[in-house]
């Protein structure tokens, strides 16, 4: 599998010449030019936001964005996700995260850390999208949606009474549909099935799955240790998975120790995870790291898991 590249390095390197950064902005915000990717044909996986609740200056809320077949569809919108994006658009050349391209944005849980930027996929310059936002999500995506209306009101109103140019009154309006288990997507070559997971009081919580013609994926969304997500992960391309470190977690008073253990999958677990499901790669996503640097945290996963595993960064794709 020679997939995974260090692209951002190499797009870095590229950019530094001048050109390639003028050419691939030409496109942002206009989403009917003419799509200009640097991505090669078929699916990738482009890390949006890896962080998570703790703020980190170099993570951003948790967003994985599958780019596939000229679309971008987002797995959660934590704070921050969209400037990651129009970065990527911008100095890495992906225009199929122009924000005003986006149609598609499922969510695994409700968690802020996860949802943040809900508000401002779905608003950012919206008098100029033809395209609403579609979102997918647990039970309660309505109710939060009908609050980013109310957030926006004033907004809309002073939009669309007085003289500005308004494409379409509603396009600041998300289609949602609160899922369930199974397939809850298909469309473009893409198809997207949800399934529970333990995530503590969060109930219910979601990871993905994504299957197209040359790629499957698996999102594990906030999670602990679960057979499902094992099952569901056998022999994926790609297992995107949180975790917390086991040694900084040991650190932690017994209360954040017993939450943890609840909620989140340790370093210990996951290596289990990994070497019962066999993914081609193993991506550590949604790292809590309590003081643990990220090769630590790695080498946690090693010592106990010999297949191929990367820690995320922000902008990495795989
Ligand atoms: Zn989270
Ligand atoms: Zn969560």
């Amino acid at each position: 599998m020679t997939r995974t590249f260090a692209l951002p390095v190499l797009l870095g390197l590229l950019i530094g010449t001048g050109s390639v950064a003028r050419a691939a902005s030409s496109n942002l915000l206009d989403p009917d030019a003419v799509l200009k990717s640097s991505l090669p044909a078929g699916t990738h996986i482009v890390m949006l936001g890896t962080g998570t609740p703790v703020p980190d200056a170099s993570r951003a809320g948790a967003s994985v964005a599958i780019v596939h077949n000229g679309q971008a569809y987002l797995f959660d919108v934590g704070a921050g996700s969209i400037q990651r994006a129009i970065e990527a658009d911008s100095r890495l050349g992906i225009d199929e995260l122009d924000p005003l391209r986006i149609g598609h944005v499922f969510l695994t849980h409700l968690h802020n850390d996860h949802t943040l930027d809900y508000a401002e996929w779905a608003g950012t310059l919206w008098w100029r999208r033809s395209n609403p936002l579609k979102s997918w999500g647990p039970e309660g995506l309505a109710a939060m949606t009908d609050g980013m209306y109310a957030m926006m009101g004033e907004d809309v109103r002073i939009r669309t009474s007085g003289s500005q140019p308004v494409l379409s009154p509603d396009a600041y309006r998300v289609g949602v549909t609160e899922i369930r288990p199974g397939k809850v997507f298909a469309d473009n070559g893409i198809e997207v099935h949800a399934f529970p997971v333990p995530h503590g009081e969060v109930k219910p919580a979601y990871g993905y799955k994504i299957i197209t013609s040359d790629r499957s994926i698996v999102i594990s969304g906030d999670t602990a240790f679960s057979e499902e997500l094992i099952r569901q992960s056998a022999g994926v391309d790609v297992l995107v998975h949180e975790v917390i470190s086991d040694v900084g977690m040991r650190k932690l008073s017994e209360f954040w120790q017993n939450y943890h253990s609840s909620s989140h999958t340790t370093t210990r677990r996951l290596a289990e995870v990994a070497r019962r499901a066999r993914p081609k790669l193993l991506v550590l996503n949604h790292v809590l790291f309590y003081g643990e640097t990220p090769d630590a945290v790695l080498s946690e996963i090693k010592t106990e898991y010999d297949g191929k595993v990367v820690l995320a960064s922000d902008l990495d794709v795989f």
